[in-house]
């Protein structure tokens, strides 16, 4: 089985949807988990379309509650239950989100049958398993609004013995720091990395900003990022539409990949503004040369680490 991190674009469109692109929604897949980062309305047709599985738990990442990226929530809960899925849902959102979960299912008077976790974020860890970590951080585009990064675990280096035995680990141990728990001998913490040799081996990491203007936080938690998918509401000239609005230009989006040095940076919430895409993506590429337009149903294989 493949190793690889699945990104699909589900929603490529601003607000207002359009033939070939839908409202906000991208599906990262890693290892049998399922991450949805925002919902649009389209979600279910989209899902089906790009043979995406209802099935399985399901993480739900909102970057806020604009009804562009949160129209598809209500739906696909439903279909779930119409499925028999018994599997859980955990929705994680800015401040409101419960608030405007419960809201919802009060309103359809729906109960689902199975368990719905709320989690609220202002920015920090929202998810850590043994695969990945998933970290919150505030943009700026509506009083409440965050996105997101998305870090896979790095494996532990080799376990070496001759190590262990001069800092007189029992063997029992042995395990424990292997899987990477610190543990205590004489009242002395030892730790993995006393243990274990260095490794090389660099994390995937992918960050999605949600809608928001260019602003040092993304910058800053984009730094050498894999993949940026990032705001390109707006074409090239129209820098005042994007900052009354608080949306991003294609170049705009560029110059933060650029300085925040990642690998490839995917634009998208593309509005039909964008006469000519194959301009506006001429001038990103001036800026930022690894940029592209995502497009509904693209999808990106990422590997899990970097060596
Ligand atoms: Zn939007
Ligand atoms: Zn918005």
């Amino acid at each position: 089985m493949s190793d690889n991190i699945s990104v699909t674009f589900l929603g490529t469109s601003s607000a207002p949807p359009q033939i070939n692109r839908r409202q906000s929604s991208c599906m990262i897949q890693y290892r049998g988990h399922k991450i949805l980062i925002d919902i649009g309305e389209a979600i279910q047709l989209q899902m089906i379309i790009n043979k995406i599985k209802f099935r399985g738990p399901l993480t739900i990442l909102l970057t806020h509650l604009h009804s562009d990226h949160t129209l598809g929530l209500i739906g696909l809960l439903s279909t779930r239950c119409f499925y028999g899925i018994d599997s859980p849902v955990r929705i994680i959102g800015p401040p409101w989100t419960s608030s405007f979960v419960f809201l919802q299912l009060l309103a359809y008077r729906f109960i689902p049958d199975y368990n719905i976790e709320v989690i609220e974020t202002k920015g920090g860890v929202v998810e850590n398993n043994t695969d990945f970590f998933i970290e919150s951080f505030p943009v700026n585009h509506v009083n409440q609004c965050v996105g997101y990064k998305f870090v896979t675990h790095t494996p532990l280096g080799k376990f070496s013995t001759e190590r262990a035995e001069k800092l007189k680990v029992p063997k029992v141990m042995w395990n424990t720091l292997q899987r990477g728990t610190p543990v205590e001998i004489n009242r002395k913490k030892i730790y993995p990395s006393d243990i274990l040799m260095d490794t090389n081996v660099r994390p995937t990491k992918i960050v999605l900003t949600g809608d928001t203007t260019i602003t040092d936080t993304v910058i800053n938690n984009s730094s050498e990022a894999d993949l940026l998918i990032h705001d390109a509401t707006y074409p090239p000239e129209e820098v005042e539409r994007a900052k009354k609005y608080k949306h991003s230009t294609s170049s705009e989006a560029a110059y933060v990949a650029k300085r925040a040095r990642v690998k490839k940076l995917y634009l998208t919430h593309i509005s039909n503004i964008h006469r000519d895409l194959d301009y506006s993506l001429k001038e990103a590429k001036a800026i930022f040369s690894e940029s592209y337009f995502a497009y509904d149903g693209l999808n990106i294989e990422l590997p899990s680490h970097n060596f």
